[in-house]
């Protein structure tokens, strides 16, 4: 089987949107995004955190506020070591599946609304 990876945004995806660089609050539809990534990680998927915040701005709150909720991140803003053996490195982070509130759609439109 393929190697399966989900990407998931941080700001007002996993947590909603705070005080930068403080983290928000987990509203409904950041909780189910949260039970989504765990149900992936228990199914063999590996996670991606694909946020913008960076070192020094931000990253390292949303990285412990993962392992605080007890969201399990493989990977953060970096592709899958696999992945680039394959495909050769690229900024861009490769994924079967992305979890993002700018996504088009019902979740993007949840998330922009509840989350
Ligand atoms: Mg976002």
């Amino acid at each position: 089987m393929d190697n399966l990876i989900l990407s998931v945004d941080f700001d007002r995806t996993l947590f909603s949107l705070g005080e930068f660089p403080e983290v928000g609050k987990r509203r409904l539809a950041n909780r189910l995004v949260a039970w989504y990534v765990r149900r992936k990680k228990r199914q063999g998927w590996t996670i991606i955190l694909n946020t913008l915040r960076e070192p020094g701005k931000g990253l390292e709150q949303a990285v412990e506020a993962c392992r605080a909720y007890g969201i399990p991140i493989d990977l953060v803003n970096s592709n899958d070591p696999r992945q680039i053996k394959k495909w050769g490195e690229s900024r861009k982070i490769g994924c079967s599946l992305a979890i993002d509130d700018r996504n088009i759609g019902l979740v993007g439109w949840l998330l922009r609304k509840l989350g």
